[in-house]
């Protein structure tokens, strides 16, 4: 009788662990409710088969089913199983009713409360251990207690009740939890294996679908992976497909090596062409022979046509910044170099090897102090000066900066929105070659502009406009300012008698001993025009510019240049003196020209080669020789 009560907890664990199984796809709360049930009916069963050890006391292994389902089935079922245990054993009554009771619900509480005690941790064998014998042990203890006196020993309720009953829970519960842990980790794998979202699959050593997920059985245009099952390659792939799948798993099977992340283009039933990586895996039997492989495929369309769009802007772009004029740098808001193009490593001959992307600017602008390869940078450490580099990097900026070797670097610099200054070096040597031959070239047209062609004196122009300026600074301070207005005497006869060439040479001495006759640096001498020459005598006075006039006037006469139409014999020059003297500070060139003429006029009428002066005293005049 206990065996077959044995064999009916036996049968109810095992039926239901493989009930389990099939009834998967029911919700949860129904499978709970079918569990309680299932173990109801073991219970009873167990119960209907009992053995009455004396009238109204009964004996079987209802309380092991008891705490399984209480210890596998929580509250629910606990509730269940117990009511419909104690519904069963009430119209039974007999001596043993109370005992039978108190057992029965001692072994759901007693199952419950070793769930409870280690609810938070997956369920483990010694669990299973520990419920059992607590619960057989207190089922059986609760029982003995509501025993009539006299009915059974200590002893023999423990005995013939605990240790039997904690056995066979022992052993269906470790049964139980075994299954249950093997279809858990199955429906596990095979969750895994359905969702994955590469496409796997499983072929046996024949090269047959053994199993696949459905992503897999849709790429060779498959509903599911259930009409893949059974099949090979050859009968869902183009043949030539096919033939390089089955070449690659043949690879795999016969070396027992897995090959891993193989790259390929496939054919889907779209029509599009993909590529994948591959993976396949050799499957070994117990007896250590490969009887499968497994592979998993990838999509990687997306992932290579976006690595090859990478590499294809990457190389444009490098190859853009290899080839540009300029040098390129990036600079981050702190100052590093985050990036810069071998050019611009170039434009700098001393640091060119410190500009690396990491670099701190301001160690490199130390080396720029350093080396004196920037004429423009200063001669010794500057912390200042450096920040001040730095600084300008944020905003836009422009600036040119000379090397030590005279080369001209424009350096502009614009500062992104996030904080990054592009820095744009270019060599602008030639650009400031020519700005400086422009230079040169436009002083020297005002230098011609401003001078006399024949004797290299200031011209009219300049002249009158040096006038001008003279009469200005004189009156701002009071100074006085002396005009020489010269005539070469008879030289119309000179020209007349020697030729015009010859004229001109005689001019371009004149000139000569005119410039000669100035000793200041502040004096100028100017062509007036034709033969008349005049000078301007800054902070000089009357008696000044007389000695100056006659010094030259006697420096012509004894250069003694022949003139044979001259009464003199030789070449001379009369010069008419104006002067403005510091008491008269209401000046005018045109008036100051004016009376140097006349005095110019005095000196020919009175006979030539001679000074004649006058000073302008507002306005009246005082004219008088010298
Ligand atoms: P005066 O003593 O009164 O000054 O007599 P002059 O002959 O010098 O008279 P005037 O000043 O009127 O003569 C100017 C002459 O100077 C006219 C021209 O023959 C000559 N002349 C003017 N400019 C030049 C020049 O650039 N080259 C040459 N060779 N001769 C010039
Ligand atoms: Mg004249
Ligand atoms: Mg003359």
């Amino acid at each position: 009788m206990l065996a077959g009560n044995f064999a009916v907890v036996a049968l109810f664990v095992l039926l239901w662990s493989r009930m389990g199984y099939w009834i998967k796809r029911v919700p949860r709360p129904g499978r709970d409710l079918l569990f309680a049930m299932g173990m109801s009916v073991g219970t009873v069963a167990a119960m209907y088969m009992a053995v009455e050890i004396k009238p109204g006391i009964y004996f079987d292994l209802r309380h092991a089913l008891l705490a399984i389902a209480a210890f596998f089935g929580g509250w629910p079922a606990a509730i269940v199983t117990t009511a419909i245990a104690i519904l069963y054993r009430l119209p039974s009554s007999g001596a043993g009713l109370a005992a039978g009771l108190a057992g029965i619900v001692a072994a759901s509480l007693l199952g419950l409360g070793v769930r409870a005690m280690f609810r938070k941790r997956a369920t483990r064998t010694w669990h299973v251990l520990v419920m059992a014998c607590i619960s057989a042990a207190g089922a059986a203890l609760a029982q003995y207690a509501l025993l009539p006196d006299g009915t059974l020993t200590i002893m023999n309720a423990l005995v013939s009740n605990a240790i039997i009953n904690a056995l066979i829970t022992s052993v269906a519960a470790i049964a139980y939890l075994r299954s249950w842990q093997l279809s858990s980790e199955r429906e596990l794998m095979a969750a895994a294996l359905r969702q994955a979202p590469d496409y796997a699959y499983v072929k046996d050593a024949a090269g047959r679908f053994v199993a696949a997920n459905d992503a897999a059985a849709q790429l060779v245009g498959k509903a599911s992976a259930a009409e893949l099952i059974g099949k090979t390659c050859f009968e869902v792939l183009p043949e030539a497909d096919a033939r390089k799948q089955h070449e690659q798993e043949q690879t795999v099977l016969v070396s027992g090596r897995p090959v891993i992340d193989q790259q390929y283009e496939l054919v889907i039933p779209t029509g599009e062409t993909r590529n994948f990586s591959s993976t396949r895996v050799p499957l070994y039997g117990p007896d250590g022979a490969v009887i499968g492989v497994v592979g998993v495929m990838r999509d990687i369309t997306q992932q290579r046509k976006l690595q090859s769009e990478i590499a294809l802007n990457r190389d444009t772009l490098s190859y853009a910044l290899s080839e540009m004029n300029g040098g390129l740098a990036m600079i981050d808001g702190t100052g590093h170099l985050i990036f810069c193009n071998d050019r611009y490593r170039e434009c700098f001959p001393y640091t060119g090897h410190l500009r690396v992307p990491g670099a701190d600017m301001r160690t490199v602008l130390a080396a720029v102090i350093a080396s004196g390869e920037q004429r423009t940078a200063p001669r010794q450490h500057d912390p200042a000066w450096i920040e001040k580099v730095i600084g300008g990097l944020t905003g836009d900026s422009d600036e040119e900066v000379q090397l030590v070797d005279g080369t001209w670097l424009q350096i502009r610099s614009h500062t992104t929105s996030n904080g990054t200054s592009m820095v744009l070096v270019s060599d602008v040597s030639r650009f400031k070659q020519a700005q400086e031959e422009l230079n040169t070239a436009t002083d020297q047209l005002k230098q011609l502009a401003r001078t006399d062609g024949l004797t290299d004196l200031l011209n009219r122009r300049a002249f009158d406009e040096a006038l001008e300026n003279e009469i200005r600074r004189s009156s701002r301070t009071g100074t006085p300012l002396s005009l020489l207005m010269i005539d070469v005497d008879h030289f119309k006869a000179y020209n007349d008698h020697y030729g015009h060439p010859a004229g001109d040479a005689c001019l371009r001495q004149v000139a000569e001993l005119l410039r000669d006759s100035l000793k200041r640096p502040a004096d100028l001498a100017a062509r007036y025009g034709g033969e008349e020459f005049a000078a301007i005598l800054p902070d000089t006075d009357e008696d000044g510019a007389y000695l100056v006039a006659d010094a030259f006037r006697r420096a012509v006469a004894q250069a003694g240049l022949p003139h044979e139409r001259s009464d003199k014999g030789h070449v001379t020059a009369s010069v008419g003196v104006a002067t403005y003297m510091p008491d008269n500070l209401d000046r005018n060139g045109l008036e100051l020209a004016k009376a140097a003429d006349e005095a110019l006029y005095s000196a020919k009428a009175a006979g030539r080669d001679r000074v004649f002066g006058t000073r302008v005293a507002g306005k009246e005049r005082r004219y008088g020789s010298y």
